[in-house]
């Protein structure tokens, strides 16, 4: 079994962001980027297939900037196999997105897609979906576990206050979702063995693929900022500032 999975080289998330003067969107001048948390943990699961010997092959692609090399060989070093850089500098839209992996999917022919459920950056969660629709495939988003039954994929998928267990026809796309698995770190001795692993450069243009933007953001802007707490001396003045101050009680 062939394992796809697709890789997003994002903000790191400890980073406080800071949204441009203009409005326009985040300042990335001198910021760390990283792998988006949900594609580790994508990357982590099909690692874990290969090593019970469930998957034979785990290829991870990206669609980003010459720098999201650096994205593969972070999963590269978590044990995937070989890498695809679709080089853009342009910003993808999940659509557009979705038209060029499917593009890498009829090449690759994998058995499998495993996506992050979401992109911390602009928090889509629409690619997966769209893959899905796009191939005529099955689905299990957000999925905290799966397994092979057969043919076919159990997916355990977090679902409004509780687990719903779906069972999927392959080939088959999942989103991962955060308990999923706990995603390594990757050793001294795999990061230096990645480095020698292949990563192939593609363009957009390779897949024929109209990625053209269909979206204009209009305006991004920060959170508004939180006035500071206060210390207050008893019960009593907690009750009294909760009840003529806040007014929610
Ligand atoms: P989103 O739909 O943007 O929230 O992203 C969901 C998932 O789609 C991510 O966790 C990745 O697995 C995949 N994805 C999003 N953007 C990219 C990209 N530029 N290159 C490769 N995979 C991506």
């Amino acid at each position: 079994m062939k394992i796809l999975v697709p890789v997003k080289r994002v903000v790191d998330y400890n980073v406080k962001i800071r949204v441009k003067p203009d409005q326009t969107g985040v300042d990335l001048a001198n910021v760390k980027m990283s792998m988006n948390p949900f594609c580790e943990i994508a990357i982590e699961e099909a690692v874990r297939l290969q090593e019970a010997g469930t998957a034979t092959e785990v290829v991870v692609v990206s669609v980003g900037p010459t720098q999201a090399q650096e994205t593969i060989r972070t999963a590269l070093a978590m044990g995937a196999d070989r890498g695809i850089l679709v080089q853009t500098d342009d910003e993808m839209e999940p659509l557009g997105l979705a038209k060029i992996l499917k593009g890498v999917v009829e090449e690759e022919k994998p058995d499998m897609v495993i996506l992050g459920k979401q992109a911390i950056d602009g928090d889509n969660n629409q690619t997966g979906q769209m893959l899905a629709a796009l191939l005529g495939w099955s689905q299990g988003t957000f999925a905290s576990e799966i397994s092979l039954d057969g043919d076919s994929l159990n997916v355990t998928r977090e679902i409004d206050g509780g687990l719903q267990t779906i069972k999927l026809a392959m080939p088959a796309i999942v989103t991962a979702d955060l308990r999923l698995n706990e995603p390594r770190y990757a050793s001294l001795p795999n990061i230096m063995k990645a480095k020698k692993k292949p990563i192939d450069e593609k363009t957009v243009a390779d897949y024929s693929a109209d990625a053209a933007p269909r979206l204009e953001i209009v305006k991004v802007t920060e959170p508004p900022v939180r006035e500071a707490g206060i210390v207050v001396e008893s019960v009593n003045e907690l009750v009294d500032k909760l009840k003529n101050e806040a007014g929610v009680i």
